[in-house]
């Protein structure tokens, strides 16, 4: 899915913004590329291009001569032409890490904070932003992005358990973030940021539609349709850890009985009996996480399933592993080029996808994953300074 500019002079800052994000998601292009995947003509474009190289959020490439003639240029994002600063805050503590425009990671660190509450643990943000922004001190840091476990404002839900973060409920996150942060701030559920980190800088890259099920304290997903997150109505959608999978099962904090996550999560591995070996829980969930394979297929069609998050990488893999015999579903097919699963290595994905949360937030024409309760006001990185 390309986004289209639009030929009217007024619309400059729209087209920029337009421009960036071809080249964010398209990858390297010439102005003649960029013109006609955006719909701009090339006079127009040129001058785009001109204005974010003198910004420097573009850097011209004279491609290598293979014949006569003289080769084109490409237009390439300056990996150094802006910053951008994810955290992530869980039962388990607060975690940053510094990004540039190249979706690399240039320094990240973790905080152990059991149960965070709110001023913990924007103190502890406050922190680590102050050590992420030492790390270029003269870079541009376009913004701030935060991950924090769902699901998000659900009225008719207590949540409050080990698995989600108590006392938050009422707390301004994104207004309390840009106090802390003095910079612009996005925020996120967990699953939505890390299935983002996925799609732009690990297994999904590749893949336009996967479900991301994210191994945590809990359990959560996001089923990414286009490269973009389905949200559903509250931001909440493909929240899968509720979901019930054994009638008259194991109590929630949620208030129901038999919830997914109460059986196939680090929480629920955690409680699993003494003496009981990583391979024995696998072989005993593996028929609930299998159960739950076959209902994200049905419901969401992905061409594949991505499973990661923050479980310890032998755990993800052998939960993988499990699915060499997997039960039918709509998703058994001939024509498959994936596997219905695949182990995402990053655990730094929902670190990557909070960045890039406030990369997009900033520097995107579309795109506001905050959830509806917390809207940001879009501000303008070409008029207001920051490209300056
Ligand atoms: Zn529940």
């Amino acid at each position: 899915m390309v986004l289209r500019g639009t030929n009217q002079e007024k619309a400059r800052p729209y087209n920029r913004r337009i421009v960036l994000e071809c080249i964010r998601n398209g990858g390297p292009a010439t102005r003649g590329e960029i013109a006609s995947r955006v719909g701009l003509t090339v006079q127009t474009v040129s001058t785009i291009v001109r204005e974010l190289e003198d910004q420097a959020y573009l850097l011209s490439v004279r491609e290598q001569p293979k014949g006569r003639g003289l080769p084109p240029t490409t237009l390439h994002l300056n990996p150094n032409g802006g910053y951008a600063i994810g955290i992530s805050v869980t039962p388990l503590g607060v975690d940053a890490a510094l990004m540039n425009l190249a979706g690399e990671m240039l320094g990240s660190v973790a905080r152990s904070c059991p149960h965070p509450s709110p001023s913990q643990a924007f103190d502890l943000i406050g922190q680590l932003v102050g050590e992420m922004r030492a790390l270029r001190q003269d870079g541009r840091i376009l913004g701030v992005g935060l991950a924090m476990p769902g699901p998000f404002d659900v009225q008719s839900m207590s949540f409050v358990g080990p698995t989600t973060l108590d006392g938050w409920s009422d707390v301004p996150v994104r207004a309390r973030l840009e106090e802390v942060s003095n910079l612009p701030a996005f925020i996120a559920v967990d699953t939505v940021a890390a299935a983002l980190g996925v799609r732009l800088y690990g297994e999904g890259a590749g893949i336009s539609q996967f479900y991301y099920l994210h191994f945590g304290v809990g359990l959560g997903g996001t089923m990414m349709q286009d490269g973009v997150p389905i949200r559903g109505a509250w931001g909440n959608a493909g929240e899968i850890g509720h979901v019930p999978i054994m009638p008259g099962g194991r109590p929630c904090p949620c208030g129901n009985v038999g919830c997914l996550e109460r059986y196939l999560s680090l929480d629920s591995f955690s409680q699993r009996p003494s003496g009981q070996s990583q391979e024995a829980w696998v072989q005993e969930v593996t028929p609930i996480f299998h159960s739950a394979i076959r209902i994200i297929e049905n419901l969401f069609d992905p061409q594949a399933i991505v499973l990661g998050g923050i479980a310890p990488a032998d755990l993800i893999d052998q939960l993988v592993a499990t699915a060499d015999v997997l039960p039918t579903s709509i998703s058994s097919r001939y024509d498959r080029t994936t596997p219905r699963l695949i182990a995402s290595a990053g655990r730094q994905s929902v670190l990557h996808g909070a960045a890039a949360l406030a990369v997009s937030g900033v520097l995107s024409p579309r795109q506001d994953l905050t959830p509806t309760t917390d809207r940001v006001r879009k501000r303008d990185p070409f008029s207001n300074g920051m490209a300056a």
